[in-house]
């Protein structure tokens, strides 16, 4: 412990944070440090848990069906916290989620910080498809939206040294053993049950890894998408339903094909890294197979498809900073990226962050994320640039998504 408090030393904590930055929602600042820094449950906290209620994940990995701990957390304005297994990751002392006085509570180092809930679990979660899988292992969900992964791997790790260092989809594959492809027959079973649930969804919503193949590179990826947004069509009566996709950055002729033969409405290709030296450092295979400037072309080309406002990018909030060739100053990192996405942001796309989380399995395993005030400025920035260029975020809102701090600072 004295070693962390070393570390945190030379940061501004929770605290100092929240009263340097008055204008920015406490939540959204509890948010930030708990996904950077991580969070355990006390027995007290995992003793609330009710199986009929809350939605949970299980220590091992999906396949496992004992060890259950919250998928997440909630609080009181509404604001998610996903907190998955990144119990603790990032050489800071983690959160612990405990119980004080009969509520559940957020706690720091001993100090109740906020009140939280777990998130509740949808119908679907007890059903199983006609293939007796477990639905909750065909899709996830959100507190309102539902989430579909049809490919449970990627390609880019195929060739050694092309996975992005940040990732740890090889490294969760290998341990769980999941099957490469989702059946389609038992996504199709579950999300017509998932949506017998009146009121719970607002979304669906669709990611994976990489398939670089097909004729042209990426077309498995783009058919496999087609053939599961058809299915989930067959559940709407409109022809475009509320949908994102996070897919690779797809070619002209690609982004027309799946914005004609489905009803996808919204479509994110994550960058993840806003500064080419970085991008071709740190996410070598995309690098390698498409390059950073193609890839920006290519989310702008999405934009003339699927319209402004529908079109977004991701980035690892923070992974600019890894060593040893990150940036190694907190104010140029911020600039280069601020800056990057305001280019973006011109064209009508606009930038999400995701906290970096220091996953095991990763290469960047071990490293040690930006400060607090980092991401509080990262979020407050594009946030900025999305109420500058009037740039609508309500397809990866904190409804929708609920992962990115400066998209829930866009309905304050
Ligand atoms: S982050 Fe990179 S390596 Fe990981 S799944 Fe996405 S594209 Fe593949």
């Amino acid at each position: 412990m004295t070693a962390f408090n070393d570390i945190d030393a030379r940061e501004l904590s929770l605290s100092e944070v929240m009263r340097k930055y008055p204008d920015v929602s406490p939540f959204v600042i509890i948010k930030a440090d708990v996904q950077r820094r991580g969070v355990r449950f006390s027995e007290a906290a995992l003793a609330h848990v009710d199986l009929a209620v809350h939605q949970v994940e299980y220590r091992g990995f999906s396949r496992e069906t004992s060890g259950a701990i919250p998928v997440s957390l909630m609080m009181r304005d509404g604001t998610s916290i996903l907190t998955g297994f990144t119990l603790e990751n990032s050489g800071r002392p983690p959160y612990l989620v405990d119980v004080v006085e009969d509520r559940i509570v957020l706690t720091d180092q001993g100090t109740v910080v906020e009140e939280v809930d777990y998130w509740e679990k949808p119908d679907y979660y007890s059903k199983e498809t006609s293939n007796h899988i477990p639905m909750w292992q065909i899709a996830l969900a959100r507190p309102q939206r539902i989430d579909l992964y049809p490919f449970q791997y990627c390609e880019f790790w195929n060739t050694p040294g092309h996975g992005c260092k940040y990732c740890s989809v090889a490294a969760t594959y290998k341990k769980t053993g999941k099957p490469k492809y989702v059946d389609l027959t038992d996504i199709a079973e579950t999300l017509a049950e998932a949506l017998k649930q009146p009121g719970r969804y607002m979304s669906l919503f669709l990611t994976g890894g990489s398939i670089l193949s097909g004729k042209e590179l990426l077309d498995d990826e783009v058919d496999l998408y087609i053939k599961v947004l058809r299915e989930a069509g067959k559940n709407f009566k409109s022809a475009k339903f509320p949908s994102q996709l996070i897919g690779t950055a797809y070619t002209k002729e690609q982004l027309l094909r799946l914005y004609e033969n489905t009803g996808l409405s919204s479509y994110t290709a994550d960058i993840e890294v806003l500064n080419k030296e970085k991008f071709d450092w740190i996410c070598p295979g995309k690098a390698a197979k498409i390059g950073y400037e193609e890839w920006k072309d290519r989310l702008y080309q999405a934009v003339d498809i699927f319209g402004f406002g529908n079109v977004n990018t991701g980035i690892v909030g923070g992974v600019e900073m890894a060593r040893p060739k990150g940036f190694t100053s907190e104010d140029e990192a911020l600039d280069m990226t601020l800056t990057e996405a305001e280019e973006l942001a011109k064209h009508g796309v606009f930038t999400v962050q995701c906290v970096w989380t220091v996953a095991e399995g990763s290469v960047f395993f071990n490293q040690k994320t930006p400060s607090l005030e980092y991401y509080v400025r990262l979020s407050c920035g594009l946030d900025r640039l999305c109420r500058k260029y009037h740039i609508n975020t309500d397809m990866d809102n904190y409804r929708r998504c609920g992962n990115h701090p400066d998209t829930d600072l866009s309905r304050i």
